[in-house]
């Protein structure tokens, strides 16, 4: 027997115990068998998973389920029928099972790339341009803040104010409002979407507000930089197919009681409309919950990230709907993943027209950004004030 390259003899191994055990020759041999055989499953289950593709292209087309669980037993039955050892029927059944898994979350994915909003299709993140603002990708969090609805001259003029010299390149205010209750307030409507754009050009800030009819959809656009598709809205398809078509960058609120699948579907609707630059906003959904308005979804924020390539920000004050969870769900948003937020801010919220137990006035805002800047890296636009910490 050669010193080496052989098989060891017992009396070679205690002469050179220190030495690595030598493998048997026959092992190697099994061993390559093995990988071989290994090759050649891939081979068979890759022609496999090709054909399982076709098939789940034509259920597709044939708008059937790709998951067929009488196809499925009478498969596994044939498979034990035939099976003649070494493996016991049951792990021959598991096996497979994990061949028909894999196959048909092949043909989901495949399905998922039809689809302009998933990740599948565009795997990196969309950037979506506000008045020069960018969000989403690797930029710092932005911030949307504004009152709830645009009431005068002089409201919006102090918010515009405010935001400008804490740096905050983004206003919000809604000039049509949705509002439960036919007889309140319902915004100002075309007056206040002048009002929203001549101030917010006095301060260099880009204009969003909320576009809630198809018909004012050509106004909005032509006054704001970003359009709000509101929670009640979200799958009002022909808004979607207009504001599809408006050129503005869209913000599309999760809907009260939608699920995730039913908001992402409602902005492919943008995207298959010919509009990418859109932004998902979670702003709380329904729930059993009264200490809260709303609850903020934060696994919806993560899971839009994942699913989708677009950006997506929480609204912070309708999601819990109360002042003293602005900070920890600003926090939970951004941790979440969160591209930005939106607040409202008014210059005295105890008399304004909507939402007056939710807003906050200037000082609360003033602590707000405090906490949220340095610990929940939450950075306004203008980077020269806030960047550095961010
Ligand atoms: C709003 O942001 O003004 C608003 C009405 O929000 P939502 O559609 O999320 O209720
Ligand atoms: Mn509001």
């Amino acid at each position: 027997m050669p010193r080496h390259g052989g098989a060891v003899e017992e009396g070679d191994r205690r002469h050179t115990s220190a030495a690595a055990p030598r493998m048997d020759e026959r092992v190697t041999r099994l061993r390559e068998r093995i990988d071989s055989l290994n090759l050649d499953l891939l081979r068979l289950l890759s022609e496999r998973a090709e054909v399982a593709e076709g098939i789940g292209r034509l259920q597709t087309e044939l708008g059937l389920s790709h998951y067929d669980p009488v196809r499925e037993q009478s498969m596994l039955e044939a498979l034990v029928e035939a099976n003649r050892g070494p493996f016991s029927d049951a792990a021959v059944k598991s096996l497979f099972k994990q061949v028909f898994q894999a196959s048909m979350q092949l043909e989901q994915d495949q399905d998922k790339t039809r689809y302009l909003t998933s990740r599948l299709t565009r795997h990196q993140d969309t950037v979506v341009e506000v008045r020069g603002v960018p969000v989403g990708g690797d930029h710092p969090p932005v911030l949307i803040a504004g009152p709830c609805a645009i009431e005068s001259y002089e409201q919006l003029d102090a918010v515009a104010a405010r935001l400008a010299a804490r740096g905050v390149s983004l206003m919000r205010g809604g000039a049509f409002k949705p509002r439960t209750d036919p007889y309140s307030f319902q915004g100002l409507g075309l007056a206040g979407l002048r009002l929203g754009r001549e101030i917010s050009d006095a301060y260099g800030l880009g204009f969003v507000t909320e576009v809630m009819d198809a018909a004012d959809v050509a106004a909005c656009a032509e006054h704001a930089d970003l359009l709000q598709v509101g929670a009640r809205n979200m799958q009002n398809f022909t808004l979607l197919r207009a504001v599809a078509r408006s050129g503005r960058p869209v913000m599309l609120k999760r809907g009260l009681s939608a699920t995730i699948e039913e908001w992402v579907m409602a902005a492919e609707y943008l995207l298959a409309g010919g509009n990418e630059q859109v932004l998902l906003c979670e702003r709380g959904i329904r729930t059993f919950e009264r200490f809260t308005r709303n609850t903020l979804d934060v696994s919806a924020v993560a899971l839009a990230k994942l699913e989708t390539h677009l950006p997506v920000l929480v609204d912070v004050t309708h999601s819990g709907g109360r002042p003293d969870l602005l900070v920890p769900l600003t926090k939970a948003g951004l941790a979440a993943g969160a591209d930005g937020v939106m607040i409202e801010v008014h210059p005295n919220p105890a008399v304004a027209l909507s939402d007056n137990k939710q807003q906050i006035d200037f000082e609360a805002f003033d602590e707000y950004l405090d906490a949220t800047m340095y610990h929940g890296r939450l950075s306004p636009g203008r980077t020269e004030l806030y960047g550095a910490e961010g």
